[in-house]
């Protein structure tokens, strides 16, 4: 079900499909494809690759309660 697009970093490095989530093999920068239990789309991870934060607004957790949230990605 996971088709792997071919998607690249902001630095022009690849990007690899991990167990959970992608790593740029050339700055390490690592995205989790998983907010708590919210998955993040493919546009989503795509677009943390070319900013440090994307807003998700009405994120509904599993327990009921909907979120907005800022989300990060980290090296
Ligand atoms: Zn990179």
């Amino acid at each position: 079900m996971n088709k792997i697009k071919n998607f690249k970093c902001e630095c022009g490095g690849d990007v690899l499909k991990l167990d959970d989530g992608y790593e740029c093999t050339m700055c390490k920068l690592k995205v989790y494809n998983k907010f708590m239990n919210y998955k993040l789309s493919d546009e989503q991870i795509q677009k943390l690759f070319y900013s440090d934060m994307i807003e998700c607004n009405n994120i509904k957790l599993n327990d009921g309660y909907i979120i907005n949230a800022q989300i990060y990605s980290s090296s």
